[in-house]
């Protein structure tokens, strides 16, 4: 298959800084957008994945599933796009499409696995995949969402992944007016859950463990803040809760947090990949009927959903806008929880230098 190099942003290995090096793209298929990118926003999964936290890092690593750009170019039988449109790729970029699970509109629970954006198999070229830190993708057309027009483009970009993250457990577990909502940890996706969820018309409150970021959430619509590492405050919102969407990306003690549920709430994990050894007590699972359960990202007719629902709502993300080269201080920055809350690389920068 004919491809073409393209100029990335990735690493070498688990504890190498981040540095430019060159990728292949494929030549688009005839079922193909090529899509020059303009915005990349910065996920932690990206973090995870560059230094190998969950183990599987497949190197160079060239991490980004949070892309927004332009179409520059379209395959023969892509008919609703056209050259200039605005569009955007999320966490997945590929999946089998004839599992129950990707006819239902449910790709991220392919029986087969979705291919991820990047760090997935490459079908076409081998190898595997790169993300959006670089000058171009070329993706299947099912893959590619269209992006509304009133919403600004670099705000837009983590609506791909902490979006979509957090909004789909906010749909499955049908969360609207009347619900009372938590969410743990002020970040990419805790601050977009609180965002949605207020628009959503629940009843919103913060658990963190910064108490500099309280103002910040109540004017992200968080109706509370609670300190997480004060007992006092913890108890105080016993059986309160039908749904805590916990984005915390470390192990951490569920139990206090599941205590806050109330009858028949549901915690969804998205945030810590992993192990839980002995960070759940069943004792308030059961005497009080609440469950613990966990999400992956959002299908692609989900993602179009949330997508037009920003539109109307003008709903973006708060983001700091950084040049490509000053990701791995980004990286150590996100790991002092130190941003506001999101980084999204400029990608004229990389162009530029
Ligand atoms: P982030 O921007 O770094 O935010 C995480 C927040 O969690 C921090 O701002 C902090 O909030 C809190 N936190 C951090 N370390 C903590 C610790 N050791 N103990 C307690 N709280 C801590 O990260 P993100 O981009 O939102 O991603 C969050 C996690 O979701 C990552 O692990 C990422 O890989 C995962 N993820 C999952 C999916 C999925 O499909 N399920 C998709 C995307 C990302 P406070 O300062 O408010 O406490
Ligand atoms: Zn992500």
């Amino acid at each position: 298959m004919s491809k073409t190099n393209v100029r990335a942003y990735g690493t070498e290995a688990a504890d190498a800084p981040l540095d430019a090096m060159t990728i292949a793209r494929r030549e688009p298929t005839s079922r193909d957008v090529e899509i020059a990118i303009q915005y990349c926003g910065v996920c932690h999964s990206d973090l995870h994945t560059a230094r190998n936290d969950w183990g599987g890092t497949k190197y160079p690593a060239v991490p980004g599933h949070e892309i927004v750009g332009k179409v520059t170019g379209l395959g023969d039988d892509v008919r609703d796009l056209k050259v200039g449109d605005t569009v955007a790729v999320g966490c997945m970029v590929d999946s089998c499409g004839e599992c129950e699970n990707c006819k239902n509109d449910l790709e991220q629970y392919c029986v087969r696995g979705f291919t991820g954006t990047y760090n997935g198999k490459d079908k076409h070229l081998g190898g595997h995949t790169f993300g959006g830190y670089s000058e171009k993708v070329v993706e299947d057309r099912h893959f590619v969402l269209k992006v509304p027009e009133n919403l600004d483009l670099a705000g837009t970009a983590p609506l791909l992944c902490a979006g979509i993250t957090t909004w789909s457990p906010l749909r499955h577990w049908k969360v609207g007016k009347g619900s009372k909502v938590a969410v743990v940890g002020l970040g990419g996706l805790g601050h977009m859950a609180i965002k949605l969820a207020a628009a959503l018309g629940a009843e919103v409150s913060l658990f963190s463990r910064s108490p500099g970021k309280k103002q910040d959430a109540h004017d992200l619509g968080a109706h509370d803040v609670i300190i997480s590492t004060n007992e006092e405050e913890m108890k105080g919102a016993k059986s309160t809760f039908d749904v805590i969407i916990d984005t915390v990306p470390y192990e951490h003690d569920l139990t206090p947090y599941v205590n806050t549920l109330n009858v028949n709430g549901t915690l969804v994990l998205v945030g810590y990949l992993g192990n839980m050894d002995e960070m759940l007590n069943s004792v308030p699972m059961i005497m009080g009927r609440r469950s613990v359960a966990g999400s992956v990202i959002g299908g692609i007719a989900e993602t179009q959903e949330l997508l037009d629902f920003c539109g109307e709502h003008n709903i973006t993300s708060e983001i700091e806008v950084i040049d490509m080269k000053e990701i791995n201080d980004a990286y150590e920055r996100m790991l002092k929880s130190d941003v506001r809350y999101r980084f999204v690389i400029d990608m004229a920068s990389f162009k530029d230098n």
